[in-house]
C-alpha cells in the first residue's frame, strides 16, 4: 500500500466496534481524523439511558482514546433508522439529542435515513432533519441497502423538503447506481467500501475515473461487521497505481470530507496539523488505554515509524 504519505480521513467508521491494533494501523495508513457516526450496535438497545451512555462514550471515551493513537475523533449524533422503529424508545432518544448534537466535535446530525423505509422511520428522520436546521449542522444520511435506488432518492427529496441544502447533507453508501442522481441534486456523495462486497475498490477507481472527484467522498463504514478500518488508505492506494491523480485522491479521501462536515465549525486541519502528539500517560475518568507495565508513548506520530519509535522509556 503506497499513498505518497497523503493525510486521510475516514468520514464513517464505528471505532466503538474496533481495537487499538485497528487505531494504530490506521494512523500508520495516514488517517488523521476520522467521524464516527451514532448507529445500532447490533443488539437492539431497551432503554434510553443506553443511548445516553453510547452518545456519551462518542464525545467523550472514544474521543480520548483515537487521542491516544494520534488521530482526531469527530462524531455525528442521531437517532439510527433501525432502531427509529422502535418508537417508545424513539421518543425519549429524540429529547436526548439535543443535549448532544451541540457538543465539541460533533460535526452532524446522523447517520439517520431509511432502512426498511416504515412511516416509523419517516417520521424520525423528518423529525432530526428539523434538528439539523435548527442547530445548523450537516446531516449524514444512511441509505437503504434494500430498494436502494428509490430509498436515495425519496432521502434527498425529503432533505430538500424541509429546506436543507445539498450541501450541508452527506448522501452514504452510494453504488453505481444512485450516484449520478446524487450528484445531480448537488448532495455530497459518500462509498463505503466493504471487502469481498459489490462496492469493493476497484468499482471505486471506476466511478472517480467516470464521476471525478467533485462531491465524492470515500469511507469505510468499518464496524462490528465483516469490515476493513483501512478501506480508506487501500482504495487511495490503488486509485493512484490506476492512474488517478494525485489532487483527485486527496479530495475524495481527504478534502471532501473536511470540507463537508466542516460546515460543522467543528472541524479544521489545523486540529491534526498542530495537535496529535500522543501522551498516553493521560486518563480519562481515571482511565488509560495502557494495561499494566505497558509503556507510554509520548510525542509525534507519524506515518513513517508508528508509534514504535516514541516509547519513553
Ligand atoms: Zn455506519
Amino acid at each position: 500500500m503506497n499513498t505518497h504519505n497523503l493525510m486521510l480521513i475516514d468520514p464513517h467508521i464505528h471505532m466503538t466496534s474496533r481495537t487499538t491494533d485497528d487505531y494504530e494501523r490506521m494512523r500508520q495508513a495516514g488517517i488523521v481524523a476520522i467521524i464516527e457516526p451514532a448507529f445500532w450496535l447490533g443488539q437492539p438497545r431497551t432503554e434510553v439511558g443506553s443511548f445516553k451512555d453510547y452518545f456519551s462514550s462518542l464525545v467523550g471515551w472514544e474521543r480520548f482514546r483515537a487521542s491516544q493513537f494520534g488521530i482526531k475523533h469527530y462524531c455525528t449524533i442521531g437517532l439510527n433508522s433501525k432502531e427509529a422503529n422502535n418508537e417508545a424508545l424513539a421518543e425519549q432518544v429524540m429529547e436526548l439529542l439535543p443535549l448532544f448534537v451541540c457538543k465539541e466535535g460533533v460535526v452532524g446530525v446522523g447517520e439517520i435515513g431509511y432502512d426498511d423505509q416504515t412511516p416509523a422511520e419517516d417520521r424520525y428522520f423528518r423529525a432530526q432533519l428539523e434538528l439539523a436546521k435548527e442547530v445548523n449542522l450537516p446531516v449524514q444520511v444512511h441509505t437503504p441497502h434494500r430498494d436502494k435506488k428509490a430509498g436515495t432518492i425519496t432521502s434527498m427529496e425529503v432533505c430538500l423538503e424541509h429546506g436543507i441544502a445539498p450541501d450541508m447533507v452527506v448522501i452514504d453508501h452510494n453504488n453505481e447506481e444512485t450516484v449520478k442522481d446524487v450528484l445531480d441534486r448537488g448532495f455530497w456523495a459518500a462509498f463505503t467500501i466493504y471487502p469481498n462486497s459489490k462496492m469493493g475498490n476497484e468499482r471505486m477507481v471506476e466511478i472517480v475515473k467516470k464521476y471525478g472527484s467533485e462531491r465524492i467522498i470515500v469511507n469505510s463504514s468499518a464496524d462490528w461487521g465483516v469490515s476493513d478500518p483501512l478501506s480508506v488508505p487501500k482504495t487511495a492506494s490503488l486509485m493512484l497505481e490506476r492512474g488517478i491523480s494525485i489532487e483527485d485522491v486527496r479530495k475524495t479521501c481527504y478534502q471532501n470530507a473536511l470540507d463537508s462536515f466542516g460546515k460543522s465549525g467543528q472541524m479544521h486541519e489545523s486540529d491534526w496539523l498542530e495537535g496529535t502528539d500522543v501522551d498516553q500517560r493521560e486518563k480519562f475518568s481515571d482511565n488509560s488505554v495502557l494495561r499494566g507495565g505497558q509503556t507510554p508513548v509520548v510525542g509525534a506520530v507519524g506515518t513513517s515509524g508508528g508509534l514504535e519509535s516514541n516509547i519513553v522509556r
